[in-house]
């Protein structure tokens, strides 16, 4: 089997703990209005790999892991390629290799033939990076062109399961950055028992030239930063200190 890789960083030092090979999947179903890789969305791009050969790429770098370290799937959307990261976590387990995955969550259905592979999938994955991009279900709409029910969904049963989950938000002035939105995603994170960490990706326009690569119209121009004070506020209440 082959997966669809739009790239890989042989030092990922932010997407899960220690120092990681990050894989990059082609293909993504969301249309998140700040996506700094639009250039992943197609999927139809990319490079077809077999798990050993990323597995052989990423174990040169396997001295640097040191005991935390390990690899990271990213995308993209890497749960739309469910069936090939079974194939490369079942062959990364079987090399003793610590294995993470960062998702949106966008794939998640609690029906067949998807969930048993998830729940499989969950087996094999030390830890999840997961998304939550809006608590409230039209502003998510509007800002990622598709619902937030599964993506909740899928936090719940993670939390069932006592995986453990890092949360990440990115705040955006004027869409996720109130402190209305951020107390009740709070109070969502408050209902889960595995989230080991909480971490707010401060908005950011650095990916808007590949829309324009894209010939896309990139609608959040007018938006900038949030403020080192915006950001600890939103640390602070999404963390439960405030
Ligand atoms: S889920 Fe990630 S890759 Fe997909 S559109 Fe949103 S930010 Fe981009």
């Amino acid at each position: 089997m082959q997966g669809r890789i739009h790239s890989t960083d042989s030092f990922g030092s932010v997407d899960g703990p220690g120092v990681r090979f990050l894989i990059f999947t082609q293909g993504c179903a969301m249309r998140c209005r700040y996506c700094h890789n639009a250039d992943t969305w197609s999927k139809d791009g990319g490079t077809l790999m077999t798990a050993d050969e990323l597995l052989d790429k990423a174990e040169r770098y396997r001295a640097y892991w040191g005991t935390e370290g390990g690899i990271t799937v990213s995308g993209g959307e890497p749960l739309l390629q469910i069936d090939f990261l079974l194939e490369l976590f079942e062959k990364a387990k079987a090399r003793g290799i610590n294995t993470c995955i960062d998702t949106a969550g966008q794939p998640f259905r609690e029906a067949e033939p998807f969930f048993s592979k998830f729940q499989r999938l969950c087996e094999l994955t030390d830890l999840f990076l997961a998304d939550i991009k809006h608590i409230d279900p039209q502003e998510h709409l509007n800002l990622t062109g598709v619902k937030n029910d599964n993506i909740l969904a899928m936090l719940r049963y993670l939390s069932e399961i006592g995986k453990p989950v890092w949360i990440r938000h990115v705040l955006v002035p004027g869409i996720t950055d109130s402190d209305g939105y951020l107390r009740r995603t709070r109070a969502f994170i408050e209902t889960l028992r595995n989230v080991q960490r909480i971490e707010v990706l401060p908005y950011h326009s650095m990916g808007a030239y590949k829309w324009d690569k894209l010939g896309l119209d990139y609608t959040l121009k007018d938006i900038q930063p949030p403020t080192a004070e915006r950001i600890q506020n939103a640390s602070e209440i999404l963390n439960g200190l405030k």
